[in-house]
């Protein structure tokens, strides 16, 4: 059978397929790339349980299993090449890549060699053949070797997934992979009636090919998800229809790509708070290496765990960068700078690091391997001084022999395990291969940095973090994904689609008249069409300056979807500040306005000659809305110019967020929550399991890393509570009281506030308490209940029918057992009530003077603060 349409309506298909296969038939998959096979994995596991019998292979993998034969990696086929420009004194590195490629298309393509008009790249090409000969084999050859080798591997079900572009070698892959299985199916990802379809006879000819091979018609994706719908009408010159709505996608422009990566990371934790796991999340970028020091900086700024192949190699560790650097050092002169580099006590076994660095450092410069000699290393006993030597006197070009003994030799100066192994890991590799012998008897020194290099570049696989991560992939890697959340950065023209390529070596009229440029415009198209896959939503971002300025243009994609669908550009705007820098830069003007002209007042408050007195802080211009929430008033209470900005003008301290812990306000949030709970039931159990629920749902926002110690934080914390109510218990036992208010709100015509707690005892008596979840001591009970905790006295006047005996305020998270700080002397409560009436009575004559208090250290009005300037009167 075979499928064609979608990702969603080829792996639903995939999946009914599956369903109905008998438990224990063999299945194998040939998909288009490694990440593809992760997808399909994760999508059937989650949907069907465990596989069983199934194996996954791309389409080198499966040629590699048929054959019995290792393909030469890109490396060293171009290792080969190399050798042979040498030999004409060509020694450019992008030639041996370009012959590379040029060769991948010959082969796949079957075009004959005497089609290349160029003498000299047949000579290349032939030498390149002739070395290979029947012992070293390059991908085509071993797909070839497939094709033509009998084999016994059978399968009851072979699945051809996403394959797309089936060139004539490939084809004849498939035709030989027949024999393999009596159910061939094929999941094809095009749809007919989309604009790259009806535009590339080559998507015609795939689609033929595969409908011959199965000897039946295609069934077909017949209605199209909304997603679908728009990504067909890209490119189809089709102008019959109305541009309609798709709230899936989001069309933005930044600024630049600073600032979109900052719209992303914000956008993403948006998502995050709604309750998405980042790995719901891909983020897609054309050209990922460009991005990377935005998304490092950013995403770092924001805590947002992602995981990134290009930033998790070898070399990307200090320490693999160091060690590598000391096989740079004579390209490098043996300079000062590049010796201090190396000099890490991880790296290198030497005594008395620190000495010898503050030494170096106040060394003149130095610029060969005989100045450190001269006036450096008096004692040669050293391994700094050793690995110089070894080094320094290297020949320029010796056998791979040798290069072996050196990095022996480096090796036995290093000091940590983890990197000696891994050079030994490199020597047993280089050991056991002929390729780089047989090819150079003898090795510049430069090319031997290049095999070397290779080994650095490798993905640091040990080190690989799988946990719920934000994925950033390139556009043909996210073909096939299951994310529900897509960010497609950088559509800019010329980056996506990208189809700048010269064709160096041969003429398309060589190479059987592919028009290159449009063969890859074409495939980008139907790459980024297959991404508008079902229900995901979906953000299409470009940028409008580079970052050095230069004018951008959108990718024509943006284009085309501005003319399918009712949609406007979005400019890019973060609606909250981030640092207080952004913070200042943004409010200034209403800095400026409120105070009328802050500003110049400023200035003359730095002038130094201007004291004030209350009166000076009386703004009738402000209108106060009543009755006044219990917590705002006692920002009032601590100090009222703060609370002018914060809460009148609404100017708020900006919300870092942070993904190490849960915040104090939700962790005093859960623990208001499970307390009212359990004074309602009295049920241990249930406090113990609602407590963690909560937690459970706090901590699934975290870094993944720090999940384990807030779950000891929470522990602690849960101990703590248990004590408390322990302590609380017995209490209200021996003096015989009850809670009888738990969380309920009340409202004056002056204040509105709900109230923690209430207690009464047999005599009518009140007791009204807050509880304080912070770990911090209670030192003046009566001096936070005039500031912080005023809310008590506005609570008491609440119950002013009724008989408040006590206020005070329950530390529920108090290690020592201190749980209870309390004023309940009659005479202490009467002038405290007054003091209450007294602030409320300067807040409706709108005094918003500045009070220096414990917390202005914290404040973030405090650079402009006039709190020294205030008489005391
Ligand atoms: S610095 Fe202190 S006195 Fe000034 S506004 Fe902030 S809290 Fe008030």
């Amino acid at each position: 059978m075979f499928f064609s349409g979608s990702y969603s309506f080829l792996k639903e298909n995939l999946l009914n397929l599956i369903k109905n296969i008998e438990v224990g038939k063999k299945i194998t998959f040939i998909v288009h790339s490694n990440q593809m096979k992760l997808y399909l994995k994760e999508y059937l596991v989650k949907n069907l349980g465990i596989l069983v019998n199934t194996e996954f292979y791309t389409l080198i993998d499966i040629s590699k299993r048929l054959s019995e034969i290792e393909p030469l990696n890109d490396f060293d086929k171009e290792f080969i090449i190399k050798k042979f420009l040498l030999e004409k004194n060509l020694d450019l590195d992008s030639l041996p890549e370009e012959f590379n490629l040029l060769l991948q298309q010959i082969k796949e393509y079957q075009i004959p060699i005497i089609n290349i008009k160029s003498d000299f790249v047949k000579e290349i090409i032939n030498k390149y053949e002739n070395f290979k000969d029947k012992k070293y084999f390059d991908r085509e050859d071993v797909h070839q070797k497939a094709i033509e080798k009998n084999t016994d591997f059978k399968t009851d079900y072979l699945i051809i997934f996403g394959i797309k572009s089936v060139p004539k070698l490939h084809q004849r892959l498939f035709l030989k992979l027949k024999s393999i299985s009596q159910n061939i199916f094929v999941f094809l990802p095009l749809i007919r009636n989309s604009g790259y379809f009806q535009n590339y006879q080559h998507f015609k000819e795939v689609f033929n090919f595969y409908e011959d091979m199965i000897e039946n018609q295609a069934i077909e994706e017949k209605s199209y998800d909304i997603n679908t719908k728009t990504a067909n009408l890209i490119y189809k010159f089709d102008y019959d229809f109305k541009p309609f709505e798709n709230e899936n996608i989001r069309l933005l422009k930044a600024e630049n790509p600073y600032q979109e990566v900052e719209f992303l990371a914000y956008e993403i934790i948006n998502l995050i708070e709604k309750g998405n796991d980042f790995k719901d999340i891909a983020v897609i970028i054309p050209q990922i290496e460009s991005y990377i020091p935005y998304i490092k900086d950013i995403f770092n700024k924001y805590k947002i765990p992602y995981y990134l192949s290009e930033e998790n190699r070898y070399i990307d560790y200090p320490v693999f960068r160091k060690l590598f650097d000391i096989f740079q050092l004579k390209q490098e002169n043996f300079s000062k700078d590049f010796v201090l580099k190396i000099l890490d006590s991880n790296l290198i076994n030497i005594e008395d690091i620190d000495k010898i660095y503050k030494e170096i450092l106040n060394l003149p410069v130095i610029i060969s391997f005989e100045e450190w000699e001269e006036y450096f290393f008096k004692e040669k006993d050293n391994n700094l001084y050793k690995i110089l030597k070894l080094i320094n006197d290297f020949t320029e070009e010796t056998d791979l022999e040798s290069y072996i003994n050196l990095l022996k030799n480096i090796s036995n100066l290093i000091k940590s395990e983890e990197l000696k192994q891994f050079l030994n890991e490199i020597i047993e590799n280089l050991e056991n291969n002929q390729l780089y012998k047989e090819l150079f008897p003898k090795l510049r020194y430069k090319d031997f940095l290049a095999i070397l290099k290779t080994f650095f570049m490798q993905e640091y696989k040990e080190n690989k973090i799988r946990a719920n991560t934000i994925s950033i992939l390139n556009p043909i890697s996210a073909e096939g994904n299951n994310f529900k959340y897509i960010f497609f950065l950088n559509l800019n023209s010329g980056n996506f689609p990208s189809t700048i390529r010269e064709e160096i070596l041969a003429t398309a009229s060589e190479l059987n008249n592919i028009d290159y440029p449009f063969h890859l415009l074409m495939q980008q198209l139907s790459n980024f069409a297959s991404i508008l896959d079902k229900n995901k939503k979906i953000y299409l971002s470009y940028v409008g300056n580079g970052i050095n300025g230069e004018k951008k243009a959108p990718s024509f994609i943006i284009e085309e979807l501005k003319r399918i669908l009712n949609i406007e550009i979005e400019d890019v705007k973060i609606d909250k500040p981030l640092s207080k820098k952004d913070f200042y830069i943004k409010y200034a003007k209403y800095l400026i306005n409120l105070d009328n002209n802050l500003k110049e007042k400023y200035q003359k408050i730095k002038e130094k000659d201007l004291e004030k007195t209350k009166q000076d802080f009386k703004y009738d211009f402000v209108n106060i809305q009543f009755p006044i929430s219990a917590t705002k008033f006692s920002i009032y209470a601590t100090c009222p110019y703060k609370f002018f900005f914060e809460v009148l003008m609404e100017i708020s301290d900006i919300e870092q967020i942070d993904r190490e812990k849960i915040s104090p306000v939700d962790k005093g949030i859960i623990i208001h929550k499970v307390l009212e709970n359990f004074y309602k039931n009295k049920d241990w159990e249930e406090l113990e399991k609602q407590f963690f629920k909560e937690i459970e749902e706090k901590i699934k926002f975290l870094i993944p890393s720090y999940i384990p110690f807030a779950y000891e934080d929470a522990k602690i914390t849960f101990d703590n509570l248990k004590k408390f109510i322990d302590w609380d218990l017995k209490r209200l036992k021996e003096e015989q009281k009850e809670p009888i208010i738990l969380e309920e709100a009340y409202e004056t015509k002056d204040f509105k506030g709900k109230i923690d707690r209430v207690d009464k005892d047999n005599n009518e008596n009140y007791y009204i308490y807050d509880y304080k979840t912070g770990k911090t001591k209670i030192k003046d009970i009566e001096e936070n209940i005039k500031t912080k905790y005023i809310q008590l006295l506005i609570y008491k006047r609440f119950l002013k029918d009724k008989k408040v005996k006590e206020i005070g305020i329950f530390s529920i998270n108090n290690k020592n057992g201190d749980f209870l700080a309390k004023i309940d002397d009659e005479s202490k409560l009467k002038e405290l009530d007054s003091y209450l009436l007294s602030l409320l009575d300067q807040l409706k004559n709108k005094y918003f003077y500045p009070q220096e208090n414990d917390y202005c250290k914290y404040c973030i009005f405090e650079t402009f603060c006039p709190k020294d300037k205030l008489k005391e009167e």
